[in-house]
């Protein structure tokens, strides 16, 4: 069985690294603050000391980690992925991070043999927990093949868009989209509960039509309830947004929608909610609305 290292055991590496073991796969896994690993060792899964290490003992490195920084830092960074891999090595980075930083470091990469496809993913921590995720893929078509079975373990729709980066590219699609999902949801809600309508009678009549999607079913009930335990940080959607926004800026697209939601979502960040879940962007839309937030 192909030998697989998992760099990043957060949320949803944690998750997603459990599945490629109960997959068959041997899997090391390096997490940057130590004790993450213990929960997955009844899989069999073995802990490296450092990147480095994880890369040389691995065929696959799957990176998860936050931001694009974070993801040099993996890489390039002292005892790094690229100090310990061997040429034919592919990184497989579900990171959601920038396309232009992900292309060059790609052919940083490749200077020492070792291939890049981006692979981020979308579906929630629960997608990521039921091995559920649509992972949105860019790479060499031959590198994408070979770690297709690792993908599976992982997510149910693989979908490969072109050369490396293009999965980044689709990734920042689906944060604009989820944008302003989340906040209609939010508005829809706060004038169900204002006019006195029960927001639960709501949201399963709702189900049933054209307002229907994966926000309105997930987490709507965080929005009634005004509690948002975490399943994806206001601070990580923000980060996907300034992604986002700045391909729209440098290939002259508007996103007017997107916009407004990165603002807002500073105020959250501002007040100190940026690591509840997105759903807590409920709290702005409570607030403006005299409800309790
Ligand atoms: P998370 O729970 O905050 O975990 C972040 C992980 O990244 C932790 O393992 C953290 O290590 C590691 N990390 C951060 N900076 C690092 C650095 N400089 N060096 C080494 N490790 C570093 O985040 P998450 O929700 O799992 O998200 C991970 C990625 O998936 C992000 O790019 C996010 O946008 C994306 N994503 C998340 C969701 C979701 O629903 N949560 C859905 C789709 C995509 P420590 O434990 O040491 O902090």
């Amino acid at each position: 069985m192909t030998a697989v290292g998992f760099a990043g055991l957060g949320t949803m590496g944690a998750a997603m690294a459990a599945n490629v073991a109960r997959a068959g796969f041997h899997v090391r896994a390096w997490n940057r603050t130590p004790g993450r690993v213990a929960a997955l060792l009844e899989l069999g899964v073995t802990e490296a000391p450092d990147p480095a290490a994880l890369a040389a003992d691995a065929e696959i490195v799957v990176v998860c980690v936050s931001d694009t920084p974070d993801v040099e830092q993996v890489l390039f960074g002292d005892r790094g992925i690229a100090a310990g891999a061997r040429p034919g090595t592919i990184v497989v980075d579900c990171s959601t991070i920038s396309p232009s930083a992900t292309r060059a470091f790609a052919a940083r990469l490749a200077a020492g043999g070792i291939s890049l496809v981006d692979a981020p993913v979308t579906g929630g921590s629960e997608g990521a927990r039921k091995g559920t995720l649509s992972i949105l893929v860019g790479g060499a078509p031959e590198d994408v093949e070979r770690v297709r079975p690792v993908l599976a373990a992982m997510g149910t729709t693989i979908t490969h868009f072109g050369p490396v980066g293009s999965g980044q590219v689709a990734k920042a699609v689906n944060q604009v989209v989820i944008a302003t999902g989340y906040l209609s949801v939010a508005e829809g809600l706060a004038l169900a509960m204002k006019a006195g309508l029960d927001p639960e009678q709501v949201v399963t009549a709702l189900s049933g039509g054209v307002a229907a999607s994966w926000i309105l079913a997930n987490r709507s009930g965080r929005m009634i309830e005004n509690d948002y335990p975490l399943g994806f940080k206001v601070a990580l959607h923000r980060k996907d947004l300034a992604i986002a926004l700045a391909l729209a800026r440098e290939i002259g697209v508007s996103l007017p929608g997107s916009s407004l939601v990165a603002a807002l979502e500073d105020g959250l960040i501002a007040r100190g909610h940026g690591e509840e879940d997105q759903s807590s962007i409920a709290r702005v839309i409570r607030g403006l609305s005299g409800m309790e937030d």
